[in-house]
């Protein structure tokens, strides 16, 4: 039986939405501003679909963002809870999700730079996550060990982004040795063991730029791969009565997704077309998966993806998810924009 949430569990998943603001592409073109956010901060979303207001449409999330809010309020009120549930030993994951171009990398990785350990205001989840993570630590004064692996999916297929072999492929198998909560195995995957928030960051930095350099060789490649941070917590606790130490284990996944319009689109070449086909399918099953866990379904479809397989004991069950739906603001994305708030709005 798979980690299916049932009576007593909670299926916690958290919807945002984050509008970022005109690029210079979207003025240039004078496309107009058709999506308004309620407030820096609010939990409504609307859409100008016409002429006039008879037209609009609007959504509610958990939380709505205008491009007026920064990285750090995101942090803040979106990451920052779901960083306590992990301290606590529980398997998190957060998604950007989105069209390409809307900032998903922008949202989970941001600048990376740090200046004398301090991180730039443009900081995206990922690098506030790592300085949070140890500064708990350190305040906490326990014995810990903290590991982190970066993988890519692209095609169905699974790479190491930590690994110096760069065409190496990971297989992903069933983990039998763990009762209860199912979960999977990834053959052959790095982990690196991490002392301080700078390695963390110093690991995303060299596996991004990895990724970078071959998606310069293969265009679609960033659009159209997925990429997943895992972090790791091992932490030495002690129960109620000061005594009898244990080990809290808990995992979060920061996953950067492909472009949402791989979902419905699919290149003319045959070839292409295959490839779409493929990024469809964890894009898809991630939906249906997703869709599953708020329905309450006795069959939750983790294996028919590569992407919920790898993520399947961090999500339903007793852990905490949360997707971060990115959009353009202007006219000419509307049709995307509407999609991706359709599929956001599925999973709340
Ligand atoms: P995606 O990963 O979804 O394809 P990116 O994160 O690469 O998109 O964002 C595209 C561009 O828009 C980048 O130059 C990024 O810095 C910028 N951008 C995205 N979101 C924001 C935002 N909220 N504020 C400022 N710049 C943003
Ligand atoms: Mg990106």
């Amino acid at each position: 039986v798979s980690g299916v949430s049932g009576g007593s569990e909670e299926t916690n998943i958290n919807v945002v939405v984050r509008c970022r603001g005109r690029n210079q592409r979207e003025i240039k073109e004078n496309s107009t501003v058709v999506v308004q956010a309620d407030g820096v901060k609010g939990k409504a979303v609307g859409l100008m679909l016409g002429p006039n207001s008879l037209s609009n449409k609007s959504y509610t999330f958990d939380r709505v963002y205008s491009p007026a809010a920064d990285q750090n309020m995101v942090f803040d009120d979106t990451v920052k809870p779901i960083l306590d549930e992990m301290l606590a030993g529980y398997n998190c994951t957060i998604f950007a999700y989105g069209q390409t171009g809307t900032g998903k990398t922008y949202t989970m990785s941001g600048d990376m730079s740090e200046t004398l350990g301090m991180l730039s205001g443009e900081a995206g989840i990922i690098p506030r996550v790592l300085h949070q993570l140890f500064n708990k630590l350190e305040i906490d004064d326990r014995e810990h060990c903290v590991k982190c692996s970066f993988i890519e999916l692209y095609n169905e297929e699974l790479r190491d982004l930590l690994s110096i072999d760069e065409s190496a492929k990971l297989k992903i198998y069933d983990d039998a040795s763990r009762k209860g909560h199912a979960g999977t195995l990834v053959q052959g995957m790095e982990e690196k063991h991490i002392k301080n928030a700078s390695e963390g960051i110093k690991v995303l930095q060299d596996g991004s730029l990895k990724r970078q350099v071959a998606a310069t060789k293969c265009n679609d490649l960033s659009s159209r791969s997925h990429t997943v941070f895992t972090i790791t917590a091992y932490v030495k606790k002690t129960n109620d009565q000061g005594v009898d130490d244990f080990i809290s284990a808990g995992k979060l996944n920061l996953v950067d997704l492909a472009g949402s319009e791989n979902i419905q689109r699919s290149g003319a070449e045959n070839k292409r077309a295959a490839e779409a086909g493929l990024i469809n399918k964890s894009l898809l099953t991630l939906g249906r998966v997703i869709n599953a866990l708020v329905d309450r379904n006795s069959h939750i479809p983790y294996r028919e993806s590569k992407l919920t397989r790898l993520l399947q004991d961090s999500l339903g069950g007793r852990t905490k998810t949360c997707i971060i739906a990115t959009i353009s603001p202007a006219k000419a994305n509307l049709e995307e924009t509407i999609s991706t708030l359709d599929y956001a709005f599925r999973a709340k």
